[in-house]
């Protein structure tokens, strides 16, 4: 018996935008770990597995991270196919890269499997291409929350002329203004602000950099949300700002 561990990206929410590898997984998975941005929707690909809840909303209040990783050596050890469900994809922002090593440290083999991440759903969901022709000349992922608390560097992200997407921002807005502001960001510079992506009761509030924070309170954003903050995110909203009127 091959002891195996799949880490695979579970897509934004929308179980259609899940790949037909990630269902091949669960299909095959005997046990199945799964985070809290996981629509559980996505489980009918894995009908005969055990399925447990291992995120801050799944059920544990904040399941530790090493305990995480001793469920999963300790099944793969048993010889079961281990699939760990993750919301979006499993390497952005997403600790696929630390399990995997993790894992493979200890002999055990791993694949990884690629999700839809939230920030490129999002923003297709909303009608914004990230990197539109002769708008923006890339996209820069990035959180607003880091591991060691420090803040990113904003004043750099302002000059990079791409268009940015920020992860776990909604609880730091005024920094995400201020460090962008300052870092010479007009204030009129376009924000689309993104929550629950691709699931039915997917919002979205068009601002801009001046107007972001009090928009997002005024629309009572909450997470999981991203941020769109560029010219591109002026494009082809289906409900600008007639939701946060
Ligand atoms: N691995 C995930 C990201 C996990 S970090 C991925 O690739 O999407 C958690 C953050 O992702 C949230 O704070 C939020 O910023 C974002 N996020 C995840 N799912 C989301 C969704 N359906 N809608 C909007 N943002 C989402």
């Amino acid at each position: 018996m091959s002891a195996k561990v799949w880490l695979v990206g579970a897509g934004p929410g929308d179980p259609e935008l899940l790949t037909l590898k990630a269902v091949r997984a669960m299909g095959e998975a005997q046990v199945v770990l799964i985070d809290d941005l996981v629509n559980p929707a996505v489980l009918e690909h894995c009908p005969n597995a055990q399925v447990i809840a291992v995120g801050k909303r799944g059920g544990c209040r904040s399941t530790p991270q090493a305990f995480i990783h001793r469920l999963m050596l300790r099944y793969a050890r048993q010889g079961k196919c281990v699939v760990r469900l993750k919301g979006g994809d499993p390497c952005i922002f997403g600790r696929g890269g630390e399990e995997a090593e993790w894992l493979a440290e200890r002999g055990i083999e791993v694949e990884l499997v690629n999700g839809i991440t939230a920030g490129l759903a999002g923003a297709t969901q909303c009608g914004i291409s990230l990197t539109q022709r002769g708008v923006a000349r890339g996209v820069t992922l990035v959180t607003a929350h880091t591991l060691d608390g420090s803040s990113p560097e904003w004043h750099a992200l302002a000059k990079t002329g791409t268009t940015l997407v920020v992860y776990m921002g909604v609880s730091s807005l005024q920094q995400v203004q201020a460090g962008l502001m300052e870092g010479g960001l007009p204030v009129n510079t376009p924000v689309a602000m993104i929550e629950n992506a691709s699931l039915p009761q997917q919002r979205e509030c068009r601002s801009d950099l001046g107007a972001m924070c009090t928009d997002a309170a005024r629309f009572q954003l909450k997470s999981p949300a991203i941020l769109v903050i560029g010219e591109v995110a002026a494009k082809a909203g289906s409900q600008v700002l007639s939701q946060i009127a």
